[in-house]
């Protein structure tokens, strides 16, 4: 048979792929080189000398021509004892993102509808777009909180499949109003995840809930708390649900070198709680800094970072990266205009950076 034009590359597209992945726009983030780096949310610190050696050890001893442990049994174990959680309620992702896709793909069985509130992480409506499932977005309040009234009101006329709460919420920084969430995880039908992806700088977890409520799931991650290099995301739920969701993941979906150094950072975790609460205690500084630079509206976070609204945040973004600093830039029409989020780096950094500012909007 003669391959005609629609087998060329563009007319595979045009064809083949789906409407649904055609309108979306990829995950990105802009990769512009700046010395101080204070755009990904990350930790800024470097893992101790006397772990890195460890690590190296470790990594050293690794069966590189094998594949890893399919269940990362010895790593889920670890992680299921120090959350006090059973071993068979965990499931590991390459990153929360993983997890995210996993229970798009898994859970949306009955209405296929995914709710979240918005502005909120970018992950939710991609994976349930790419998916095929109704995405159904809910306005925040004024105050960055969950409009419960509005919430409540969609939960009751469309039963969504998944509600996604990131708490503390990317890019607003600030946690939902607890008695909020517990309404939404009672009222809803559905399965209701609460993203606490930041919980780490908050000092609050949906945790102890998980027992009493079977709707629930919560996911945490490695990411912002010193080890976005590895990729490593924790779900935690009921058991018949986590053997559901397991079904969909890859098999060997955490690396050995990546099982191998959680495991390690496991056992060794003082310094990641010392450096949460240099990040917690830098974060407070640096939103008072913000305050009193004139042109800044800082809202105040429960995160590891801040968001703020300047009055030119696109001249802001680039005088900044002028500077050898590198922010991530909101700014577009709508509730984020001129908004713009600085992941709090070392005390060093965020000088530099409150420094910047202080020189970019001095008139
Ligand atoms: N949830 C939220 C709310 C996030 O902000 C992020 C990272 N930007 C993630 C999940 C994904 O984290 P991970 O690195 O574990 O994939």
């Amino acid at each position: 048979m003669d391959k005609d034009k629609s087998a060329t590359a563009a007319g595979i597209v045009e064809r083949r792929v789906k409407r649904n992945i055609k309108e979306i726009e990829a995950y990105s983030v802009p990769h512009i080189d700046c010395s101080i780096k204070l755009d990904g949310n990350e930790s800024p610190f470097q893992l101790p000398a006397d772990i890195r050696e460890k690590l190296g050890e470790s990594l050293i001893g690794i069966d590189i021509h094998r594949y890893p442990d399919p269940e990362a049994r010895v790593l889920r174990e670890k992680i299921a004892r120090a959350s006090g959680i059973p071993t068979d309620g965990v499931l590991l992702g390459n990153g929360s993102d993983e997890l995210i896709g996993m229970l798009i793909l898994a859970c949306t069985g009955s209405t296929e509808r995914v709710l979240y509130p918005t502005p909120t992480f970018s992950m939710y409506g991609l994976s349930a777009t790419a998916m095929g499932a109704e995405v159904i977005e809910v306005p925040l309040d004024q105050n960055f909180d969950i409009d419960l009234e509005s919430t409540l009101s969609i939960i009751e006329n469309s039963d969504p499949d998944l509600i996604f709460l990131a708490s503390p919420n990317n890019p607003t920084g600030n946690a939902y109003s607890e008695d909020r969430i517990k309404s939404i995880i009672e009222n809803a039908q559905g399965i209701v995840v609460v993203d606490e992806a930041y919980s780490d700088f908050s000092g609050y977890t949906f945790m102890p809930l998980l027992e009493k409520n079977e709707n629930l799931v919560i996911m945490r991650t490695l990411s912002k708390v010193g080890f976005a290099g590895l990729r490593l995301g924790m779900l935690y739920a009921k058991p018949e649900l986590v053997r559901e969701l397991n079904k969909v993941r890859y098999p060997y979906n955490i690396n050995s070198l990546s099982q191998a150094a959680a495991e390690l950072v496991l056992e060794n975790h003082e310094f990641v709680s010392e450096n949460i609460q240099l990040v917690v205690k830098e974060r407070e500084r640096v939103f008072g800094e913000l305050k009193s630079i004139s042109g800044i509206d800082p809202f105040s976070s429960d995160a590891n970072f801040i968001l703020f609204r300047v009055e030119d945040a696109d001249r802001v973004f680039s005088e900044l990266v002028n500077r050898d600093i590198l922010i991530r830039n909101f700014n577009k029409p709508g509730r984020l205009q001129n908004c713009m989020r600085v992941t709090i780096g070392t005390p060093e950094e965020n000088n530099s950076f409150t420094d910047a500012l202080r020189d970019i909007l001095t008139p």
